[in-house]
């Protein structure tokens, strides 16, 4: 089983939205109030703190059985995630509340979710799409967040599911790159240029901006970052459904990427081109979504070393020369570059120094 975040809109009148205020509101002064009493205390073990902070929640805070649970355990793997780091956690603002199976509820039949509030139990419609509709499908869900963002008000339900397997057993290979994207063995290819020009500008606007040095700038940066990081986070999101969807077409069940994480350590073949797509294009993350949206079809992802897929050729395996977006083979001729790769990682990767590979290919 594995487990996914479905998140929805949440349908609010004046009234519902009232009860989630004052709920969340209460429910980050428990959590600031369990963690004073837990940095007092010297403690983040979950039964300590319940014991010590349970009647006193409930009492001082009017949040209900379950929601004083949820409260002390957020404090909990809050402190437990900094620990080691000498970090205290931040103060706790009233932009989300826990919810688990006692007090929350989800009704597919209306499409709505029942929440206990600090008003009483509440019922709200959701806002659904194809999507969220087919993942709540016949799900029983036990776990949930409601988060306020602007003046709207979301819940993240966390469901489980099997993956059903695709019985495809062939391998797509997928080959990342600046000037294209990405770049399928199926013939799928996503160009590069509009992210790069981004990036470019991005990078402009932050250096004039550094270049004056003044204090407010440091804030401008920081907010410039979120909207760089958020929208190639939409984008690899995007990205990856194409991916993944490019596999389902051609009922393929494995796909095939190189190895980008911890690249330093596993190839010698670092270099700065595979340094900036680690470092500045979040292929990384694009990676990761492509590995849990293909887990969603039971499609398996496997990660090859990078070694040599870009100067091998996919028909002999012998090594050849890449010039820009041209590979040339002396045996079977010239050919895409990224293609030809794509297909190299399709194969599992080069993998082996030069030599041994016309070895195979004598043999
Ligand atoms: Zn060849």
């Amino acid at each position: 089983m594995e487990t996914r975040t479905i998140c929805c809109k949440l349908l609010t009148t004046p009234t519902i939205a009232d009860a989630l205020k004052e709920t969340s509101e209460r429910f980050s002064d428990a959590c600031n109030h369990i963690l004073k009493r837990a940095i007092e205390e010297k403690t983040h073990n979950a039964i300590k703190l319940h014991k010590l902070c349970y009647a006193e929640v409930r009492e001082l805070f009017g949040l209900s059985a379950n929601l004083s649970v949820r409260a002390i355990r957020r404090v909990v793997s809050c402190m437990t995630k900094l620990k080691g780091k000498r970090k205290q956690p931040k103060k706790f603002s009233p932009k989300s509340i826990d919810y688990d199976a006692r007090i929350f509820t989800y009704q597919e039949q209306d499409e709505t979710v029942s929440l206990t509030t600090t008003k009483g139990r509440i019922r709200v419609p959701m806002i659904l799409g194809e999507h969220q509709r087919k993942s709540l499908k016949g799900q029983n869900p036990t776990s949930a967040t409601v988060i306020k963002k602007g003046e709207d008000w979301y819940i993240h339900i966390v469901v489980e599911f099997s993956a059903v397997p695709i019985d495809g057993n062939g391998v797509i290979g997928i080959d990342l790159g600046i000037n294209n994207i990405a770049t399928t063995s199926t013939g799928f290819q996503v160009e590069g240029k509009a992210r790069q020009d981004f990036k470019k500008k991005r990078a402009r606007v932050r250096a004039s901006l550094q270049s004056k040095g003044k204090q407010s700038t440091k804030k401008v940066l920081k907010k410039l970052s979120g909207y760089e990081n958020r929208r190639i986070k939409h984008e690899n999101h995007v990205l990856s459904r194409q991916l993944v969807e490019e596999a389902k077409r051609h009922n393929y069940g494995i796909i095939r990427m190189e190895q980008l994480k911890d690249i330093r350590i596993k190839t010698k073949t670092w270099n700065k081109h595979l340094n900036r797509m680690v470092a500045g294009w979040s292929f990384y993350q694009l990676q990761q979504f492509v590995e849990y949206k293909a887990a969603a079809y039971g499609i398996a992802v496997e990660f090859v070393n990078p070694a040599y897929t870009s100067q091998t050729c996919h028909h002999c395996l012998k090594l050849g020369s890449r010039n820009g977006e041209r590979f040339n083979c002396l045996t079977c001729g010239e050919e895409h570059a990224d293609v030809n790769a794509s297909h190299v990682i399709a194969l599992g990767g080069a993998a082996c120094k030069p030599a041994r590979i016309s070895i195979r290919k004598d043999s």
